[in-house]
């Protein structure tokens, strides 16, 4: 399903139609459809032959998603970025990505290079006149987006989609959990900011079907007095998040199916969603459909699928996350790299046509994590997720953590060794590690022990000013909840730092 051809559908047949709804504000299809190409028009002009991405900028502006698609429309791949990350890591990202353009629709310090500001880009907006040929569009193996995750080195890493693997994913992510009959229309919710995949599973879902998408802004998430009326205004009728957003939600009485009464699907990925959030969430929304899916932003969002149904939730823990989607194959490799039977465990690979071209500009790291396969006569993709898990004779897939220090904490992907050599990176200190504290199978909080020449006097003063000297490193979310100072560190037999005796005194 090509995404820009739905969209020109929708844009000639129900222009006036809401695409992006935030608080008051309205996008129409028309609106969309002809801004972004006066705005692809501009970006072709200004930048002629630098094919470059377009970096953007910003939070949940409707404008966030005119900038993605003329950027697309102009021939160039996307990479957003969204304010919850400090102006240096943007600023390296930047670098990275050598952009051609970017659009910066809130206001940051952060060198983002030949930049526009929204309010130039608004005017660029109403004052162009001309628009794209259809030529200029990204298709096939172009790339479509570069989304950036937390990276083992210490530097986040940007994963390349491209348009063949969206239009492959969208296949099956539109009607994902609903009826084809009454596909057509629905309102999203999105929840995710545009840095994490799990937002394209609403945007790109949404605007393939013709529906609204109703952002929510990340003031409004962290608040339940603006949040439970948000919730009740938006008329969702498909809801995409990470199971601990709905579980947060759940913390206030009123969420329930008469809060939103339209609400017909709840599709979770990116996380572990346990048996007790599910039945939690059959209780309150009785007329709802559970979906849980899998997969890593290398794999374009998601490549797994199966409804929750009160009976799945009652008789099997923890839940499966579904069989493979068309044109995706599951296979687990044991550590010796043989093909895992039905019930054994290894390493999830994923091979099919939503594996990503690889890390932007990173081959070491590509040829690492991906390779080739042969499916039917004809080379594939393939990805080594990292991820441990096992098939049951039917082809459902089991998760079961991870094979390396990588972690979801509040459905956010954190290397550890990201935020220890960030740590590092701090006057005096010389060594961090990072240890996730774990309740009930999920990652409630991070814990870092570290060593260096000053001796703190206060223990508890110590742990908040290295926080604060953090926030201009890390996001917010990926900042240990505790950091502890330690004369040494616990060794194991092979010289290497103790891990498990830390996780004990976290
Ligand atoms: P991201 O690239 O941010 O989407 O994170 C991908 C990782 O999240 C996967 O490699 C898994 O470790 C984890 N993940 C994704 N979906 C699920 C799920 N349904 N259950 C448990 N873990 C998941």
């Amino acid at each position: 399903m090509k995404i820009l051809n739905q969209l020109d559908f929708y844009t000639q047949n129900h222009g006036q139609k809401a695409a992006i709804r935030f608080g008051e504000q309205n996008l129409t299809y028309q609106q969309l459809g002809d801004y972004s190409d006066r705005l692809a028009a501009y970006i072709q002009k200004t930048c002629g032959e630098n094919k470059a991405p377009v970096i953007v900028y910003g939070h949940k502006a409707p404008f966030m998603i005119v900038c993605f698609l003329a950027a697309v429309k102009s021939g160039r791949p996307y990479c957003p970025l969204d304010i919850s990350m400090p102006d240096s890591r943007v600023s390296t990202i930047a670098d990275m990505v050598n952009p051609c353009i970017s659009f910066a629709l809130e206001e940051t310090e952060a060198d983002l290079k030949r930049t526009v500001s929204l309010k130039e880009t608004l005017k660029i907006v109403a004052k162009t006149k001309e628009t794209i040929a259809p030529q200029y569009r990204v298709s096939g193996e172009d790339t479509f987006y570069i989304i950036f995750t937390s990276g083992s080195t210490g530097q986040p890493k940007g994963v390349e989609i491209t348009e063949s693997n969206l239009d492959h994913y969208l296949d099956w992510s539109v009607g994902l959990g609903t009826s084809r009959k009454r596909k057509q229309g629905q309102v999203f919710l999105n929840q995710a900011p545009f840095s994490f995949d799990l937002s394209v599973m609403d945007l790109y879902t949404c605007l393939a079907s013709g529906g609204t998408l109703y952002l929510l802004d990340k003031k409004t998430q962290m608040d339940f007095k603006a949040l439970i009326p948000a919730l009740s205004k938006s008329g969702a009728r498909v809801w995409v998040s990470t199971p601990s957003f709905a579980d947060m939600c759940m913390a206030d009485r009123e969420f329930n199916q008469e809060l939103m009464s339209e609400l017909e699907v709840f599709l979770f990925c990116g996380e572990t969603l346990t048996n007790a959030t599910a039945i939690k969430l059959m209780d309150r929304f009785p007329r709802a459909i559970i979906m849980n899916t899998y997969g890593p932003t290398e794999s374009t969002v998601a490549v797994t699928e199966i409804p929750i149904t009160r009976e799945l939730a009652n008789m099997i823990q923890p839940l499966p996350v579904g069989k493979a989607k068309p044109g995706t194959v599951l296979e687990i490799h044991k550590k010796d790299g043989s093909l895992a039977k039905p019930g054994e465990s290894g390493e999830i690979i994923i091979t099919g046509d939503t594996v990503s071209a690889g890390y932007f500009r990173q081959q070491g790291m590509t040829r690492k994590a991906f390779f080739t396969s042969m499916r039917d006569g004809k080379p594939c993709r393939a990805y080594r997720t990292g991820d441990k898990g096992y098939l049951d004779k039917h082809g459902n897939l089991f998760y079961q953590g991870r094979i390396d220090l990588q972690v979801k904490l509040n459905g956010y992907r954190i290397e550890i060794e990201d935020i220890e050599k960030n740590i590092t990176k701090l006057d005096d200190i010389s060594h961090a590690v990072v240890v996730p504290n774990v309740k009930d199978g999920k990652v409630k909080s991070l814990t870092a022990f570290v060593m260096g020449s000053i001796r703190p006097e206060n223990r508890l003063q110590f742990s908040r000013e290295m926080k604060e000297k953090l926030k201009a490193l890390l996001p917010v979310y990926m900042i240990p909840k505790k950091i502890i100072h330690m004369d040494s560190l616990p060794m194991n037999n092979n010289g290497k730092v103790d891990r498990k005796q830390l996780g004990g005194l976290a």
